[in-house]
């Protein structure tokens, strides 16, 4: 346990998880500086802020270490390569992100931790393990890098029982320290490789999530990256390592057998081959992918004691969070589909797979992927595509690589507005039956604010197209 009085503290960043980190360590009698890059409007206003309760902020310079500092908290987005980081290294000053910071003030004692990463699925499962618990009369709540930040579920005055925490790559990165009860890595595809700097970093920050574990690591039996990621873990005696698979499962996993989840690593009753835990049909949308998310939820929750009954209940009660394989309307015979959120092509992958024949609307802004693999795989199901957003032009010259003879509408714009052309292009070449899919395996910052602002323009596009329809 840390004593705060008189600690020299820096707190890197304002925002979401600065501000109130900045606040409990000043609290607790610590002497804050809060750093910050940026010199607007609205960083000025939160500075004045934190100003009247007494901590220093720095506007405009995010870099320089201030003397004496014994300590930096960081805003988890922060790089690791940056001049604030380097001089703290060279001063021989730790440097904690908010989870860290949450693990020490309070994370052990305020709830068991149940915490899941991977490059795709991290909120649905935690959603989806918060309704298991739900289900089990436990008390509980989905925190972390959902909305929800660990310090405030920490430091609050709600008790729980557990916690199901989402953890992203940049905050285990900065967690030394964290030893979740459980923990999940549902899979692995690059991502954010310019921050963490290399495939094998991103790999070992979200391997993280497994030291220390107490009760199960649960891996992707179907993703050998990820099991790696446990056998290098260190974790505590008796510790297990836990696999989930959509084919049928070996000792020590989950998986589906004749459309049924079921589980043989947590089987209670000796003579059971498998325990059933629940339908397929009861997973919403019953897509593969989303089987896997609810595979892992499913792992943690019996990891921590949850009864069948109540993993089936909690499944049936969970709903997808908008723009995630998010059903809009049927119009003509055509099934309309918002996935906004399939910001990159591993998550574009998944809703592809899940359905056909398809009309992709896909395009905006790359992040240095490279689209091959993703067309190559979902060409034999493409009725057809409409590319718009600033590096279409790489899914249109793969599409003509591996796919010359599916039919391309490339709209040649980056303005709002082209997404309710996209809208009446893929109405055009769809027939009864098929499925209008929004999976961009882009980000949207090119045309939109956010991926929920390119699904509702989306959505408002395919609701126009049924009200001139009706
Ligand atoms: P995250 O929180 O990791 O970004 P979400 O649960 O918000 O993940 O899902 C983001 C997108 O990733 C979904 O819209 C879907 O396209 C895709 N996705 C969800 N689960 C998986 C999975 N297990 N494997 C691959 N893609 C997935």
């Amino acid at each position: 346990n840390v004593d705060w009085q008189g600690k020299h503290v820096t707190v890197a960043g304002l925002g979401v998880s600065g501000i109130p980190a900045a606040r409990a360590l000043h609290e607790r009698g610590a002497l804050v500086t809060v750093v910050n890059d940026g010199d607007d409007e609205r960083s000025r206003a939160q500075a004045a802020e934190l100003e009247a309760l007494g901590i220093t902020v720095r506007l405009g310079d995010g870099d320089t270490l201030p003397e004496s500092t014994e300590l930096v908290v960081t805003a988890p987005g922060w790089k690791p390569g940056k001049p604030l980081f380097l001089a703290a290294a060279e001063a021989d000053v730790p440097v904690w992100g908010d989870v860290e910071l949450a693990w020490r003030l309070r994370g052990p004692d305020a709830a068991p931790w149940l915490a899941v990463t991977g490059t795709n699925g991290k909120t649905t499962t935690v959603r989806m393990l918060a309704s298991i618990l739900e289900a089990a009369g436990l008390r509980t709540a989905a925190v972390g890098n959902i909305g929800v930040s660990l310090l405030d579920a920490v430091l609050g005055d709600e008790t729980y029982d557990v916690l199901a925490v989402e953890l992203s790559s940049y905050q285990l990165h900065w967690a030394p320290s964290l030893r979740a009860h459980s923990g999940a890595v549902l899979n692995l595809a690059p991502d954010h490789l310019d921050w963490h700097g290399s495939m094998a970093g991103y790999a070992a920050d979200k391997g993280r999530i497994y030291e220390g574990n107490s009760v199960a690591c649960v891996y992707n039996a179907q993703d050998a990256a990820t099991e790696d990621l446990v056998r290098e873990a260190d974790v505590e005696e008796g510790c297990r390592a836990i696999g989930f698979t959509l084919g049928t499962p070996g000792p020590s996993q989950l998986g589906v057998v004749d459309g049924i989840l079921v589980d043989r690593a947590f089987v209670a009753n000796r003579q059971k081959q498998a325990q059933e835990l629940a339908e397929v049909g009861d997973v919403d949308p019953p897509a593969p992918h989303n089987i896997a998310n609810a595979l892992a939820a499913a792992a943690l929750a019996r990891a921590f004691g949850v009864q069948p009954a109540a993993v089936r209940d909690g499944l049936r009660a969970f709903r997808p969070d908008a723009h995630r394989i998010e059903h809009v309307a049927d119009v003509a015979g055509v099934s309309y589909i918002d996935d906004s959120k399939a910001t990159n092509t591993h998550a574009a992958e998944a809703s592809l797979a899940a359905y056909e024949p398809i009309v992709w609307i896909a395009g905006g802004l790359a992040k240095g992927a490279t689209f091959d693999g993703l067309v190559t795989g979902a060409a034999k199901r493409l009725r057809g595509v409409v590319l718009m957003g600033a590096d279409r032009a790489l899914i249109r010259e793969a599409l003509a690589r591996h796919a010359p003879e599916v039919p391309v509408v490339d709209l040649d714009r980056t303005d709002t507005g082209a997404m309710s052309a996209a809208v009446l292009e893929a109405a055009r070449l769809a027939r009864p039956g098929d499925t209008v899919l929004l999976a961009p395996a882009c980000a949207s910052m090119d045309m939109f604010v956010n991926y929920n602002k390119r699904g509702e323009a989306f959505a408002d596009a395919v609701r126009r197209l049924a009200d001139e329809s009706a």
